[in-house]
């Protein structure tokens, strides 16, 4: 592929992004998420590891430490939930030892596996063998089902790196994969995710103890991200979209969140950094609510990463989001 078609086929990806209408901003779209920018990377004798979306790429950096070269395929500022990869991308898949996706989210993944064949790669898609949960019917009557290949009956809810309990499980998923396509270096990355799964711990202790108390058990939030975090920690969320950002209520279910967040005296709309608030602002003003930002950590915005903000800083600010709107 020429330079020329190289660069128009990034411009009509980036032109589709805008015209699909999801909301999605795609602002520093050729911006990693990670300090290590793709190609500047010596790669030597180091597993070069392939991530889909940033919690993927923040866990498997964590577990992997020196032995590998990370790279996040979906760039910061970007909503995973309608990415697709370019040629470019399906390169990066097919040259990575190692492959983390966490399962559902992509879509296009088993298909870009299967075209960029790699025999030797270690596939690791780190939400398999945990108890996924399915969309509820409401959700599941979206308008998201353009999605080829899931029926109505199998809306699953990927959102799992949200509950610091799941969010564990995924690191040691990541750490077995990377120690069957790099076993010599095994004791590292156990010690790597050791280390990472007990701030995963404490994590989730600071969670039980802020929220086991609050004056409010429900919160409304943007898209459904929240669902795993929710039951871990024994509170509801009522989301305004579905699973999926561009999911949008119909009027009916917006008129049910309003009459819902009226009757219980709702204070905060949360929404997130990646899609635009609109629908979560309109609630808010017609219930004359505030907002405030509940982040499903789908990707880091570049102000995040100018403020140093990771996984577990988001986590903390989304706990100190939910103490206050859950007790006002
Ligand atoms: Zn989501």
């Amino acid at each position: 592929m020429n330079a020329w078609f190289k660069k128009s086929f990034v411009l009509s990806a980036g032109l589709a992004l805008i015209l699909s209408g999801c909301g999605a901003k795609s602002d520093n779209a050729a911006t990693n998420p990670s300090p290590t920018e793709p190609g500047t990377a010596q790669s030597g004798n180091k597993l070069n590891v392939v991530t889909t979306f940033y919690p993927m790429y923040e866990f498997t950096r964590q577990v992997a430490g020196d032995h590998a070269n990370v790279t996040a395929l979906i760039p910061a500022g970007a909503e995973p939930h309608d990415w697709e990869p370019s040629a470019k991308d399906m390169a990066q898949i097919k040259d990575g030892d190692v492959f983390v996706y966490n399962g559902i989210v992509e879509g296009w993944a088993e298909q870009a596996l299967s075209s960029a064949a790699n025999d030797k790669r270690v596939v690791v898609e780190a939400s398999k063998g945990l108890n996924l949960m399915e969309g509820t019917a409401e959700e599941e009557e979206g308008e998201a089902h353009a999605e080829e290949g899931h029926s109505h009956d199998h809306v699953l809810d990927p959102h799992v790196w949200l509950d610091p309990v799941l969010a564990q499980k995924e690191v040691e998923s990541i750490e077995a994969g990377l120690v069957k396509a790099d076993p010599a270096n095994k004791a590292d990355y156990e010690k790597n995710a050791d280390a990472y799964i007990a701030k995963l711990k404490e994590l989730d202790t600071a969670f039980k103890t802020a929220l086991k108390d609050a004056k409010r058990k429900d919160f409304i939030t943007q898209h459904a991200a929240f669902g795993y975090l929710a039951k871990q920690y024994g509170l509801t969320q009522v989301p305004i979209a579905g699973l999926s950002p561009e999911q949008e209520p119909t009027p009916d279910k917006l008129a049910g969140i309003i009459k819902f967040s009226k009757a219980n005296n709702v204070k905060t709309i949360f929404f997130e950094t990646l899609v635009d608030p609109k629908v979560a602002q309109t609630v808010a003003t017609e219930i004359g609510a505030k907002t405030d930002v509940l982040n499903p950590l789908e990707g880091l915005t570049d102000e995040d990463k100018q403020n140093n903000l990771d996984y577990l800083g988001v986590m903390k600010n989304n706990l100190e989001a939910l103490k206050k709107a859950l007790n006002e």
